[in-house]
């Protein structure tokens, strides 16, 4: 069985996409399929690292430290117990990464699924959309929530490697009230950011969020009017990045 890791979790506001500013538990999973070149550079310990706004749960070779091996789901339920322990009411679970559905088929993986949507947690995977579960097999998946954050051209990927038609089309029908969400930066909405929405887009009826490109609040600022005011133009809904807002850099927000 392939090896499941978390590399953090933490208690915050969700900050983006249609449950932004709920409270929710985040389980950061580790490794992605993806890359994203086209997400610029960052610094760790003097060494550049190109692509990817979550280099820390996509590089096991340099954030080792963080990657955690999980061999049973009980230990996050009792991560997740631990943080309910201190507040009175059920907040939202959210399954990052990385891309978490590398994962959906490992057996504690989707052990902790089934647990979360037995005990009626309002869950939300945030997914690049190139992975989807059969749905008849895995039955816990129609009570989750994907965050389809398909990649458009700005990623860096390439077309045939970010869009899969056939996961989208089951993660958006098969599931349960699952949404788009998109990155957006001046450049591509000055190019054709609309047609490669509509592109992935047309025959869906889920919602569509925009948000702007940003791990930082200078570049989400300079992006965020114009992500606005192409929601306007196009009738998509606008999300911020809150924890951005509210923390700028700081992790595990
Ligand atoms: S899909 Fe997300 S986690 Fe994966 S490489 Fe791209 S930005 Fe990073």
């Amino acid at each position: 069985m392939m090896k499941l890791y978390l590399v953090e979790h933490f208690f915050s506001v969700q900050g983006e996409g249609r449950y932004m500013g709920s409270p929710s538990i985040f389980l950061r999973f580790g490794g992605c399929n993806l890359r994203c070149p086209g997400f610029g550079e960052s610094w760790y310990k003097g060494k550049r690292i190109l692509g990817c706004d979550t280099v820390r749960a996509t590089n096991q070779k340099l954030f080792k430290d963080c990657w955690e091996e999980v061999a049973d789901y009980k230990y996050l339920i009792n991560i997740i117990e631990n943080y309910l322990k201190n507040i009175s009411y059920k907040p939202d679970i959210v399954l990052t990464g990385g891309e978490p559905m590398i994962y959906a088929q490992n057996q504690i993986f989707y052990e902790m699924i089934e647990w979360l949507v037995e005990n009626d947690f309002r869950v939300t995977i945030e997914t690049n959309s190139t992975i989807a579960p059969s749905f008849k097999e895995f039955q816990a998946y129609k009570n989750v929530t994907f965050a389809m954050a398909v990649k458009l051209s700005n990623s860096g990927e390439p077309k045939e490697r970010r869009i899969v038609p056939d996961a989208i089309n089951r993660l958006a029908k098969e599931s349960k009230n699952s949404f788009f969400k998109f990155t957006l930066d001046q450049e591509l909405i000055n190019k054709d950011a609309q047609s490669q929405i509509e592109e992935i887009c047309s025959g869906f009826s889920n919602e569509i969020y925009c948000m702007p490109l940003g791990d930082n609040i200078s570049d989400l600022q300079s992006n965020a009017l114009g992500v606005a005011e192409f929601c306007l133009k196009y009738g998509y809904n606008y999300s911020d990045r809150l924890h951005v807002r509210l923390w700028n850099r700081e992790e595990k927000r």
